[in-house]
């Protein structure tokens, strides 16, 4: 704070760094909080660690700087003086810091102390509360944290206290007087000394506990059992941390409430699926996939660019004279962009299509034409050139003197161009965007992945999105210095294909597809993944 004429104000954001305590919920990314996502979306820095879900970091800015504080796998144990120190530093620095935490900030986050640092160095913060996993591991698992005349108290207590304390500050006798809901956090190494205290201060050895593991993400576990067997049961199972343990009468209500680890509902829940899109068209078939249950890994193996030079002046030639064409043909959602954007440079918008004929290859081309308020003449029933070709010429006013302009991807095949020009119509082709493979990539990622026998499929809505795909794999292969091919290293994963041209594509790279989508579309993939990879 500073004090101007006598009022207290703090200095400008922009001069100031600030840190926001975000609370990242318990792992499904969907529970982080829309403020939280807003902040994410624009700070500088995200500094996370072990529990904030992977998914959230795609969300930040594509230049953001990441930092992981993680205390599990950090080469060395970071400290939370460290932590603190790293906050301070970024804030003094005039950085926007989104400090991502697992859950809510201020339940069992260390986010007090984080807090009270920046305040000890006079730097701003703010706190965004999250949903905890004390309530929301619970209520994935089908347990509500109270009920109507079963639970009318709910109590938070960490089940790891400082072992450096010489006594307990755990009340385990007030503990076990308590009708309610008692919620361990951090308990799953002390859970035989849990239920051994609340037993011992009367607690009925039958009160129902349920011990939900990473819960709210596809690899969601629960154990039911009873005070006086859990302990032996989460050994016997190797019940491992990160979990919440629920001890209390509403863990009794799960047999009718369970939802979210009901393959009904979830019939993907756990599997691990490759997504191989572009960063920026991922997000449609990562949400279908994550609806499902399933956990996915985005690999995006291409990324759009503006043709080069040469290309471009063709593009913007054929734009010019538009109206010497009868039909306009699109191939895929970012070329649709692609087009209107260069009608837009040459000063036009969607009335210069007025009295052409448009044709959208697929569906979802179909829609994007639509939000540039143009609704397509011509959506052929199968999405592949060949269909197109049929589909035009049935149409009336297909004649032979029909003049086409076909705009898509630089280097994309010649199938449709030749079958049209094979049906004497006049055909050019220009190219509105080219795809290249993205710069950065975590190819090697998935490389342990798959080493791992972690990841389940891998899904292609594209050749070229295969074509790439096996190239980065390759390229990250022979960085690791093993002989393995990628063939070898996608031995047992499951390969699904959009359609029958990249089955083709998948097919010329020695790969055999598991499965091809019956209608050629993210959903038809969807479908088929399902399918074929849903745990019986
Ligand atoms: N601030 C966090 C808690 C951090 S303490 C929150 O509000 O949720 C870490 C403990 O949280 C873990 O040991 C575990 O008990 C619990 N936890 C965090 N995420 C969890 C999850 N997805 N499922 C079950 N328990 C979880």
């Amino acid at each position: 704070m500073t004090k101007i004429n006598g009022v207290e104000t703090r200095m400008s954001p922009s001069s100031r760094g600030k840190v926001y305590l975000i609370g990242a919920g318990p792992g499904d990314p969907g529970l982080m909080t829309q403020k939280g996502m807003d902040v994410l979306r624009t700070a500088d820095v995200v500094v996370y660690d072990y529990l904030a879900a992977d998914a959230l970091l795609r969300h930040a800015r594509e230049d953001a700087e990441h930092i992981y504080v993680g205390k599990q796998g950090f080469t060395r144990h970071i400290t939370q003086g460290e932590i603190n120190q790293i906050l301070v530093d970024l804030a003094a620095a005039g950085k926007t810091v989104a400090r991502l935490k697992g859950g809510d900030p201020f339940v069992f986050g260390r986010g007090g102390e984080e807090a009270l640092a920046l305040v000890e160095h006079g730097l701003e913060f703010e706190v965004i509360p999250g949903v905890t996993s004390g309530i929301a591991a619970p209520a994935y698992a089908g347990i509500p944290a109270t009920h109507r005349a079963v639970a009318t108290t709910l109590t938070f207590i960490t089940g790891h206290e400082d072992p450096t304390k010489d006594e307990t500050q755990t009340n385990w006798e007030a503990l076990a007087g308590l009708s309610g809901t008692l919620c361990f956090y951090m308990g799953i190494k002390n859970l035989r000394l849990i239920a051994q205290n609340l037993m011992k201060w009367g607690k009925d050895p039958e009160t129902p506990v349920a011990l939900v593991r990473w819960g709210s993400t596809p690899e969601q576990e629960t154990l039911v059992s009873t005070l006086a067997a859990c302990a032996e049961d989460a050994e016997r199972m190797q019940f491992e941390a990160p979990a919440i343990i629920v001890v209390g009468e509403v863990v009794a209500l799960r047999e009718q409430l369970k939802w979210f680890d009901d393959p009904a509902q979830k019939p993907l829940l756990g599997k691990r699926i490759v997504v191989t899109r572009s960063r920026s068209q991922a997000s449609e078939l990562t949400a279908q996939l994550e609806a499902l249950g399933a956990n996915v890994f985005e690999l995006p193996t291409i990324a759009f660019e503006k043709p080069d030079a040469a290309l471009m002046a063709e593009l913007e030639a054929a734009v010019a004279r538009l109206g010497n064409y009868q039909w306009l043909v699109l191939t895929s959602v970012n070329g649709v962009d692609a087009f209107f954007e260069a009608l837009d440079r040459a000063g036009k918008d969607s009335r210069a299509l007025a009295g052409i004929k448009v044709v959208a290859i697929g569906p979802a081309t179909a829609k994007r034409i639509a939000a540039h308020g143009i609704k397509v003449d011509l959506l052929p029933r199968q999405y592949i050139a060949e269909s197109v070709v049929e589909a035009m010429l049935s149409q009336k006013g297909a004649e032979q003197t029909d003049r086409v302009l076909i705009a898509r991807a630089e280097l994309a095949r010649d199938v449709l161009p030749d079958a049209l020009k094979a049906a004497r119509l006049a055909v050019d082709v220009v190219s509105s965007y080219k795809t290249v493979m993205p710069e950065k990539s975590n190819a090697l990622t998935l490389i342990n992945e798959l080493k791992n026998d972690k990841i389940d499929a891998i899904t292609f809505t594209s050749s070229s999105t295969c074509s790439n795909f096996c190239a980065m794999v390759a390229d990250a292969l022979a960085q690791t210095e093993n002989d393995l091919t990628v063939r070898e290293l996608l031995t047992g994963v499951d390969i699904f294909s959009i359609g029958p041209v990249t089955s083709q594509t998948i097919a010329d790279h020695r790969l055999t597809a598991t499965a091809e989508a019956e209608e050629f579309t993210i959903a038809g993939l969807v479908a088929s993944v399902v399918k074929h990879v849903a745990r019986g």
